[in-house]
């Protein structure tokens, strides 16, 4: 049963919002919460969605946030698979696509990002997918059990972890991406050429360079042409090029939006008593001195928490530095800070493209650093980037192991 005032709402039931639920009941365990998705389940976590479910190394009813008795436990109103479609800020109130309306105390807007469409003849075919969700996984699934080929298109995170995955399922998976090699915003070009090698010895035909151009359907197949003229049939295609951030509710009630919705340090947007988290949010990244936005697990978990305790009154600043993590076949590794390619690079492996660090630097201070299979070794990296040291290479040689 929902009620029509809630001391606080959280728009968006994915990790963001779950985790503010979290927040706020750190420090306010009786105020009403609505958390309100559009999603049919209860929140869960999208990473094993392109790695272990498909190693069977997890299960799907493993991947929920929390269980269902959490929400009960916490006495938080849950309204799934309900689309909002109007916040009044004026009035204090969010309309749901059935027309009911709930009026806020506090707002939070944790509405994470929707794939980008590929923008040409055939982008929205039935059947191509661009995978985000548990839907989209049980779907690919399902039709992966009776495929024998897939393209994918894309080369960032998600086209690269898809392609594994559907190698690893006895698929012939061939990969197009415009750019010169593998997730070529993050990685330095020869880690990037040693784990290309490493998906062509399996069996994935990695055609970077290129671009698909159009996609039309011929019986059960897609068919996939490129720029460079070739034409690629497959049983399945699958798209993940991308992420734009879910603007539209925070656009349209006048808060300040960019590459994100404008937060401050509180996680406040431009109207105080609405606050955004998650891939949504463009935030003051503290330890790098930039405002920016980001895409990943623990930085949605630590933030949307951050947010529900302001929420609640805490008026925290947000000053944490998040990971991330991916798996490519046996390649493993987290990162941290910038790591963005176009920096400087500089690698201390104690095996070449395989085990090792990864530092990212500007005038010889570390920005970001990449832990290629070395494990538990993010806090070092942290400490690394907060000292704002200028290094050599002879001096960072070792230093984490
Ligand atoms: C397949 C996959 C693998 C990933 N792997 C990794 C990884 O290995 N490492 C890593 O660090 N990160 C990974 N990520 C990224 C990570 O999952 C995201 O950063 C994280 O999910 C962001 O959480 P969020 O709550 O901000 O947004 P989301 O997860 O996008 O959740 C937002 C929710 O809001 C809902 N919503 C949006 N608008 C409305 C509305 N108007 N009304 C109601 N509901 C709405 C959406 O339906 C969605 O359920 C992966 C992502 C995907 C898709």
């Amino acid at each position: 049963m929902t009620q029509d005032r809630y001391d606080y709402v959280i728009v968006g039931a994915g990790l963001a919002g779950a985790s503010a639920v979290e927040g706020i009941r750190q420090h306010d365990k009786q105020g009403s919460i609505l958390l309100a998705g559009a999603e049919p389940q209860r929140p869960y976590n999208r990473p094993p969605l392109s790695k272990q479910l498909w190693t069977g190394k997890e299960t799907l009813e493993k991947i929920f946030i929390h269980g269902a008795e959490f929400y009960e436990r916490e006495r938080v109103d849950l309204a799934l698979a309900t689309q909002i479609d109007a916040v009044d800020a004026g009035a204090r109130e969010i309309r749901d696509r059935q027309g009911r309306r709930y009026r806020y105390g506090k707002l939070l807007l944790a509405t994470g990002g929707s794939p980008r469409r590929l923008p040409i003849p055939g982008g929205g075919l039935d059947g191509l997918s661009y995978f985000r969700t548990y839907d989209d996984y049980v779907q690919l699934r399902r039709a992966a059990a009776s495929a024998k080929t897939a393209v994918v298109i894309g080369g960032g995170f998600i086209g690269s972890e898809i392609a594994a995955a559907l190698n690893m399922s006895g698929i012939e998976v061939s990969m197009v991406f415009p750019g010169p090699h593998l997730v070529d915003r993050v990685f330095p070009e020869p880690l990037a050429r040693a784990l290309q090698s490493g998906f062509a010895e399996r069996g994935v035909q990695v055609l970077a360079g290129d671009r698909p151009v159009s996609i039309t359907r011929s019986g059960m197949h897609f068919i996939v042409r490129t720029e460079k003229g070739r034409r690629l049939r497959a049983d399945l295609a699958v798209a993940g090029i991308g992420i734009t951030p879910n603007l539209t509710l925070a656009a349209q009630t006048g808060l300040q939006t960019g590459d994100g919705i404008v937060v401050n340090e509180l996680l406040q947007t431009s109207d105080p008593d609405i606050y955004a988290a998650g891939d949504n949010a463009f935030f003051p990244y503290r330890s790098l001195g930039k405002a920016m936005r980001i895409e990943h697990w623990d930085h949605a978990l630590n933030q949307g928490r951050c947010a529900g305790r302001n929420m609640a009154g805490a008026g925290e600043t947000y000053d944490y530095m998040p990971f991330f993590f991916s798996d490519l076949f046996d390649f493993g590794y987290e990162a941290v800070g910038n790591v963005d390619a176009s920096l400087e690079t500089w690698a201390d492996w104690q095996e070449e493209n395989r085990t090792g660090v990864i530092y990212y630097l500007v005038d010889g201070v570390v920005q970001g650093v990449m832990l290629c299979n070395v494990w538990e070794k993010v806090d070092a990296a942290r400490e690394l980037i907060r000292a704002r040291k200028r290094w050599t290479h002879a001096t960072l040689r070792g230093m984490i192991r």
